[in-house]
């Protein structure tokens, strides 16, 4: 192994990081998984060549896609997760007490593993939280499938390459609406909108027809290269979006909730889009 390790998502870019020492290295039943140490940025989950999650920058990722449609709900007791084997939104949904039944649904049991060996601190014991049911298994057949309803989805998956790829399908969107309860919220991860235009104006082509509002916002995570990284918001209720900064103060108190990034200013913020994402959006109106 080389004493940098280059991430391979783009073909004509890409960051490298410094490898001091390498956890684990493994083709798993679906992915190719490694685990490093990096001076800047810790311990380091990549899967396919891609960057899923680092020690340093995680929080702001994991904090950003759980409260923000957590919050704007406002009284969600079912949360399910698709993906997010390294267990980080689950920790964040965890913190809510309100919430009183989570079922995560990710494809790869060797990447919850992983996670709990050589990052414990993303799940911080949360898969082990009496409310937590994990399913090993597919999540676009768990939402096609199941007769569970849930308040909140989120979709903490990898890129739409591999096994991912079928998690930004209308069947998934079409799933994941079935089992929303009214007035639930869909939240994803949906990639890095200057590096990834396609990915936006494809979702959200896909949610135009499943959900009355579907939108974005957005976060910058540091090793999301390329600028700031976009979640894809489902919800049939277009009020959930413009809350008052006073309510979600209230809910925020409320749920009594330590975060390092999330605070209600940010997550009105969130949703404040550059001019070059409103024009690709409304050009796929
Ligand atoms: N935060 C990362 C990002 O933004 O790219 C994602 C991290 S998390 C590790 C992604 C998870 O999605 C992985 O654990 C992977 O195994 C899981 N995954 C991929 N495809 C899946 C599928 N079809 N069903 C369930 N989980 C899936």
């Amino acid at each position: 192994m080389s004493k940098y390790w280059s991430e391979t998502l783009y073909d004509a870019y890409g960051q490298s990081f410094s490898v001091d020492k390498i956890y684990f290295e493994s083709k798993t039943e679906h992915q190719h998984l490694m685990i490093f140490h990096n001076a800047m940025f810790g311990r380091v989950m990549v899967l396919d060549g891609i960057v899923q999650t680092t020690e340093k920058d995680e929080f702001i990722y994991h904090e950003m896609l759980t409260h923000v449609p957590l919050l704007s709900h406002g009284a969600a007791k079912r949360v399910l997760i698709i993906g997010g084997g390294d267990g980080g939104i689950l920790r964040e949904v965890c913190k809510h007490k309100s919430v009183e039944h989570v079922t995560q649904v990710e494809i790869d049991q060797a990447v919850i593993d992983m996670a709990k060996e050589y990052l414990p601190g993303h799940s911080k014991g949360a898969f082990d939280d009496s409310r937590a049911n994990i399913v090993i298994g597919d999540g676009i057949k768990f939402v096609t499938e199941t007769d569970e309803k849930f308040d909140v989805i989120i979709s903490d998956s990898t890129d739409p390459i591999g096994p991912g790829e079928v998690l930004f399908t209308s069947t998934f969107y079409d799933g994941c609406k079935r089992c929303l309860n009214d007035g639930g919220i869909l939240a994803t991860q949906n990639g890095v909108a200057f590096m990834q235009p396609d990915e936006v104006t494809t979702t959200a082509k896909r949610l135009a027809s499943v959900f009355a509002d579907r939108y974005f916002y957005a976060a910058a995570v540091p090793t999301y290269v390329g600028g700031i990284m976009t979640f894809a918001w489902g919800t049939d209720n277009p009020e959930y979006r413009k809350l008052a900064l006073e309510i979600l103060e209230q809910r925020f108190a409320a749920a009594n909730i330590q975060t390092k990034y999330y605070n209600p200013e940010i997550h009105r913020a969130a949703f404040a889009l550059p001019q070059y994402i409103i024009n690709a959006l409304n050009e796929t109106e």
